[in-house]
């Protein structure tokens, strides 16, 4: 298939790579010299504007930072510029709202859309590991479902228009909870003269584990290999951890759901980044417990 691919940055530059290496050929657009760059390398044909990119594409995949781009890109420059009929696919995690007024627009001018965020980081987008949760038809998906699949381990249909997105914030809701609730478990355990590979090796079995404890230990030295083991740098950063979180919250106030953990998550992580450390990985909070 010719896919366009739209935002190569740290995530969506392995990404593209992926589909190349799958034997697709890929249209290019960034607006950073170095990501276009490092997609000419990858095998990508790099184009100077967006409406040129989407050129006789069957697809057009964009990976791009918030809502407010992702909805202008496709309001200004994909819907009306691709061919009619092209399947367009927004993994970029943004809010729910948007997901759906973009793919409404995207298909009342003759459109598929779907909404396809991902989790897992840099390494699973350079790894074609990453999962990917859709909303869409079921048209859109099995039509969207292949070229995913380039590019990941597991694509799951989670519903209709925005319930990729709504999938994607309630779980990295559970994940910035954990996280916390986690590097706090270990900073009392320390406190009360536990080891703490001792600690781990007890909770990562018992009830008290999750993924935050079992496969992200934020405790140098004690679990898996994990950034906690590199300094806090790599992995996911804490800015990103707080955009996540602070969608949830827009998400829970526009249907009044009660998220009284979810939003203590977000004020903390709103204070550990605004402290300067919006770039270090988010277990690195437990330095602040
Ligand atoms: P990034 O900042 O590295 O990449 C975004 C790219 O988009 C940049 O190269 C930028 O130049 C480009 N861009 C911005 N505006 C553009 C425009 N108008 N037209 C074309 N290109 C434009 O960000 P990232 O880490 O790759 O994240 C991308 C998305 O993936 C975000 O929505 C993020 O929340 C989500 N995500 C990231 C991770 C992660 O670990 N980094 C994990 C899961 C999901």
């Amino acid at each position: 298939m010719k896919i366009a691919f739209i935002g190569l940055g740290n995530m969506g530059g392995g990404m593209a790579a992926n589909l190349v290496k799958a034997g697709h050929t890929v249209h290019a657009f960034d607006l950073s010299a170095e990501a276009t760059e490092r997609a000419t390398g990858n095998g990508c044909a790099v184009f100077p504007t967006v409406a040129e990119a989407v050129q006789g594409v069957d697809a057009v995949v964009s990976m791009l930072p918030n809502g407010k781009i992702v909805e202008s890109l496709y309001t200004a420059n994909v819907i009306g510029q691709a061919p009619a009929g092209a399947l367009l696919l927004d993994c970029s995690t943004i809010d729910v709202d948007t997901a759906r007024k973009v793919a409404s627009a995207a298909e009342a001018a003759g459109y598929a859309m779907v909404d396809a965020p991902v989790s897992g980081g840099i390494a699973a987008a350079n790894g074609g590991t990453l999962t990917f949760m859709v909303g869409g038809t079921a048209e859109a998906f099995a039509r969207a479902e292949p070229i995913l699949a380039a590019m990941g381990k597991a694509v799951i249909h989670a519903g209709a228009s925005g319930a990729g997105q709504a999938a994607k914030i309630c779980n990295n809701m559970i994940l910035g909870a954990t996280m916390i609730a986690t590097c706090e478990a270990f900073a009392l355990a320390d406190k009360l003269g536990l080891d703490l590979q001792t600690f781990f090796d007890i909770s990562s079995k018992a009830s008290g584990q999750s993924w935050s404890m079992t496969y992200y230990c934020p405790v140098p030295g004690v679990g898996p290999q994990s950034p906690a083991d590199n300094d806090y740098q790599g992995g996911f950063a804490a800015a990103l951890m707080l955009k996540d979180l602070k969608l949830a919250m827009e998400a829970a106030t526009s249907v009044g759901a009660k998220v009284p953990m979810g939003q203590r998550a977000e004020e903390l992580y709103e204070a550990f980044a605004a402290s300067g450390n919006g770039g270090a990985d988010f277990s690195g909070i437990i330095r602040t417990l």
